[in-house]
């Protein structure tokens, strides 16, 4: 049973979706006025990981994340940069899905704000009717605070009497913290129709709108970085329970921990931004995801070159366990008897993977769950490799495998298997212009070709039967040439 920590409740609690079977979740996706940096990643990253644990226990998974079109940022940097707002917004968004896309991670469904203005619309004129909300002379319309109680519990913020005291009522505001559904035009702005003028949405609204379009009117997972809460998440609930009378509206609210460059926040505003294309060109997606990893999502994540080393160690760790175990079942006879030594491994190994699940069921823990895998990479190094068993290997081999649904880092068994083969080869052909060589005489050459071969990590024996050759990583496992 997956137990979650949930923002509302400020408690970890067990996770039952609304229907049986079936998860629907909503994340908070990117404003697209500028590159995406790590920060985002961090975010994005984790929620997948979530979304593929949920399907790896059974359930089906409904996961949209919007993508917010229109905004005063992108208004803002059009201008700046003199081009259209669309292209601002076009450009970054496809960089977005391109990194999200090398990242692995999967999303079902990318609504835009720009492509839902009329539901928008509908929308709000609900909450107007329902007294929720009003419309000022300006021609922009706002959300009344005041008519919905439970205003402030989720970002656990002071009471609205104590706000009054504290705020100074803004210009066409009842309340200081009213917030705009909807924003009449100002002077070279885009906009749209609507019955209270031309405009365009507020900021909030749009998750409210599309979540409910794609996923009804309960979301079991509504998910964003913790710098969402307030005010975004805090008026989203506001608008969503407003409109559809009912409560909860949202089941588990999920929040992932930001990303910090030496101590403070990665945001654009502070200027201490890192580019997720330079760290994916640096690193590579997997190393990325790792890393990420390493953290629990609630805690705040340092961008410290010494832990993507780390998280680069690991991975090089994993791919190695991953090809040999893919080697030794290939060249191994088939036999399916285990010995008592080999019994007490395969008992291990069913042991890692039960350690692994109970570690991420317990508000996905991952820095755990990143343990037990070094613990099963242990295994398969100091166990399985040396104990002839394909059994074993079978076993260890779908064990990684299971971890990676979530993981989402290891390279295709295809991949490893051809990319191996052309190894293959090309060794064999080296080690035979070296037996002509030797054949020649020309043993200053070719000793020079053992030393360098050995140098990549391939050794070589002169025998009776001609040179045989092996990988130094994979040491039972002679082959003749
Ligand atoms: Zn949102």
């Amino acid at each position: 049973m997956l137990r979650i920590y949930n923002t509302l409740t400020r408690e970890i609690e067990e996770f039952k979706p609304s229907e049986e079977g079936l998860v629907k979740a909503y994340f908070c996706g990117p404003t697209p006025y500028d590159h995406v940096h790590v920060g985002h990643a961090r975010a994005f990253v984790s929620f997948d990981f979530l979304r593929r644990y949920l399907i790896l226990k059974g359930y089906n998974v409904l996961y949209v994340q919007n993508i917010t079109d229109i905004d005063d940022k992108i208004i803002r940097k059009a201008q700046e940069s003199n081009v259209s707002w669309r292209d601002v917004a076009e450009t970054y968004t496809r960089e977005y899905l391109e990194l999200m896309d090398k990242l692995r991670v999967e999303i079902d469904l990318h609504p835009k704000v720009t492509e839902h203005i009329e539901d928008i619309i509908r929308f709000i004129e609900v909450l107007i009717e329902r007294g929720h909300a009003y419309v000022v002379p300006s021609g922009s319309v706002y959300f009344d605070v005041t008519t919905y109680k439970d205003y402030g519990r989720l970002s656990g913020r002071i009471s609205l009497e104590e706000w009054r005291q504290e705020e100074e009522f803004l210009r066409e505001k009842r309340n200081p913290f009213d917030f705009a559904l909807w924003k009449a035009v100002k002077p070279g702005e885009p906009y749209w129709n609507s019955p209270w003028g031309p405009g365009r949405p507020g900021w909030h609204i749009e998750c409210s709108v599309m979540s409910s379009k794609y996923l009804g009117d309960t979301i079991d997972i509504h998910g964003g970085g913790q710098d969402l809460i307030f005010p975004h998440h805090e008026n989203e609930r506001a608008q969503s329970e407003a409109y559809f009378g009912k409560s909860p509206w949202v089941r588990y609210w999920v929040h992932v921990g930001s990303l910090t460059l030496v101590g403070e926040k990665m945001s654009k505003s502070l200027g201490n931004i890192i580019r997720l294309s330079e760290a994916i060109s640096r690193w590579g997606p997997e190393v990325l995801r790792l890393w990420i990893f390493s953290v629990h999502y609630r805690r705040p994540l340092e961008y410290r070159e010494e832990s993507l080393e780390q998280a680069s160690l690991t991975y090089k760790r994993l791919v190695n366990a991953y090809e040999v175990l893919l080697k030794l079942i290939k060249e191994r006879p088939l036999e399916h008897r285990l010995g008592d030594r080999e019994l007490e491994v395969w008992k291990t190994l069913a042991e890692v993977w039960q350690e692994f699940t109970r570690s991420l069921d317990n508000d996905l823990n991952t820095p755990k769950a990143l343990a037990v895998l070094h613990r099963l990479l242990s295994v398969i190094n100091a166990e399985v490799v040396n104990l002839e068993s394909s059994s074993l290997a079978f076993k260890a081999l779908t064990t990684l495998e299971l971890m990676d649904r979530v993981l989402g880092i290891l390279p295709r068994r295809e991949e490893i298997l051809r990319s191996y083969e052309e190894l293959e080869e090309l060794i064999k052909l080296i080690v035979e212009i070296r037996s002509r060589l030797r054949h020649k005489k020309m043993y200053e050459e070719s000793d020079w070709i053992r030393a360098e071969l050995s140098k990549l990590g391939i050794r070589l024996a002169d025998t009776k039967e001609g040179t045989k050759w092996y990988f130094e990583r994979y040491l039972r496992s002679a082959k003749s040439s």
